[in-house]
């Protein structure tokens, strides 16, 4: 069965569109309708605590909303951290030079070269490399993490053709290293760690100036390089994609985790304590912390219990790519518990946390066959359960409901964040183009996801969408930290 979504997107190019006309369709093939009438009692309790109507998401991009302008006026004033970048320039496509990105935040860590040509040339030349990182040393002490990436990055230095990649005479290499872990910043090229998250440990390091650490660990190593920008990779997607587009003004991150950054007027900032008060600012709002009138049902509430954050970052608890399956999982549970979902027993994996991941739900939603084949195969190869057809089709209901809600939610983010700027510079209204820097693979490789984004943009912002464009720019965070090196030298 296959049923048609159809919403005023337009302009299906690989990865962006932006909405220039309310009536045109845009399709996405998806294996089950999310509001199809449902007989299941947990399944229908569980899509009407979900429900996110028009009003409701109205609330909740302006309690986001509320909440930015209280992390602006003083720190810790509302749930969104709002952190002072020290970016206050974005690239401007004049930067010249040789520069590196060095981006440690999960499991690799990425090393690019990057030779500058200026307004003409460009991207002249670009290398780049990815290295994982082994497990022990996620746990290890700060001199073998440090020690390994600097090693590492001396090796790729190394094998560099002195033909593609040229250094300015009596110039250090300078690094724009991109840190995505919770850090206090203090400048643009210091900041200090404030906790370890996603499965690091590295003992000796909470409170420390992650700047100093590498650059104590590559001078050990006889590498003579600096960093000059320490950024996340929010503001690392907003410096890349401006580089080519002056129009992009937000950048937000929709993988394992999410984030949002964008340029706001230094005026608004009364936490600022700096003399002058004109220009722009980049902030980076860890929207993942907000947490108030969200849709929460029992199951967020169960798995937020189990949680090491417990209470905390219910936003990104419901719209990021770490939970999504998790969420889908607990409701299953349940109805396998209650009802006669997948036979008598419980199944052994179904019982195991985030067995089921979100990956897994995507798969089964672009299942068009008519007895939903890869949904089949999927809860066997997984979950290991035999389903059949009914049963399937509830499974669909189930991540659909998760992930509709979760998009709807990502796409009032992000109207909170363009009508906060829309506020201070009123640049729509008087019909410029406002574009946003999407990356992340939950935001790639989620169509349905997408889709149900893209209608809460529609719902909440109307006609004025017609001066905005959802961009997707993948991978151009490296780029964007290589650029921030370059334009925070200190030649
Ligand atoms: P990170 O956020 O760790 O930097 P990514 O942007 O690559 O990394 O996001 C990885 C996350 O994206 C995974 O944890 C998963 O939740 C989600 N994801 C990965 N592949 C898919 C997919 N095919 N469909 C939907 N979500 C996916
Ligand atoms: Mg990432």
């Amino acid at each position: 069965m296959s049923l048609m979504f159809s919403s005023p997107v337009v302009t299906p190019t690989i990865g962006s569109f932006t909405f220039s006309s309310r009536r045109s369709n845009y399709i996405v093939m998806s294996a089950v309708r999310s509001n199809s009438a449902s007989t299941c009692p947990v399944l229908t309790k569980f899509q009407k605590d979900c429900a996110t109507p028009t009003p409701y998401l109205r609330n909740v991009a302006n309690a986001i909303a509320d909440d930015m302008r209280a992390g602006l006026a003083v720190e810790g004033g509302g749930d969104l951290d709002m952190i002072l970048t020290y970016v206050d320039a974005l690239p401007s496509g004049n930067e010249e030079g040789l520069f590196y990105a060095l981006d440690l935040g999960g499991t690799n860590f990425r090393v690019r070269s990057v030779q500058l040509g200026g307004k003409k040339k460009r991207v002249v030349a670009t290398e780049s490399e990815q290295i994982s990182i082994p497990q022990k040393l996620m746990i290890g002490t700060r001199e073998e993490l440090f020690g390994f990436i600097a090693s590492k990055l001396a090796s790729f230095v190394a094998k560099e053709k002195p033909g593609r990649f040229r250094l300015e005479e009596g110039r250090k290499r300078e690094i724009g290293f991109t840190f995505s872990f919770p850090v206090k910043q203090t400048s643009i090229d210091s900041g200090t760690l404030i906790k370890w998250t996603k499965g690091f440990k590295v003992s000796g390091m909470e409170g420390k100036n992650v700047v100093a650490c590498l650059n104590e660990a590559m001078e050990a190593h006889g590498l003579d390089m600096r960093v000059s920008a320490l950024v996340n990779d929010g503001v690392g997607t907003l410096a890349g994609a401006r580089y080519s587009d002056e129009d992009v003004m937000i950048g937000v991150i929709l993988g394992t985790g999410t984030n949002a950054c964008y340029v706001e007027q230094k005026h608004a900032i009364p936490k600022l304590q700096s003399k002058s008060s004109s220009g722009t600012t980049i902030i980076n709002t860890e929207w993942g912390g907000f947490s108030k009138v969200l849709p929460q049902t029992i199951f967020d509430q169960e798995m937020d219990a189990k949680s090491p954050n417990r209470g905390e970052h219910l936003y990104e608890k419901m719209i990021s790519g770490m939970y999504l399956g998790e969420i889908v999982r607990r409701v299953l549970l349940q109805m396998c518990e209650t009802s006669d979902l997948f036979g008598q027993f419980v199944p052994v994996k179904l019982s195991t946390p985030f067995e089921l991941r979100t990956e897994h739900l995507c798969k089964m939603q672009e299942d068009t066959t008519d007895d939903l084949q890869t949904v089949g195969s999927v809860l066997y190869n997984i979950l290991e359960v035999e389903a059949n057809l009914k049963e399937r089709r509830r499974v669909v209901e189930v991540c659909d409901t998760v992930v509709k809600r979760g998009g709807r939610l990502a796409g009032a983010g992000i109207v909170a964040i363009l009508e906060k700027i829309e506020e201070e510079t009123k640049r729509m209204g008087s019909g410029k183009r406002t574009v946003v820097a999407m990356d992340g693979a939950l935001y790639e490789k989620y169509p349905q996801y997408r889709q149900y984004m893209q209608d809460a943009l529609v719902e909440l912002l109307g006609d004025k969408l017609s001066h905005i464009a959802i961009k997707h720019t993948k991978d151009v965070s490296g780029l964007g930290a290589a650029l921030l090196a370059a334009t925070n030298s200190i030649y």
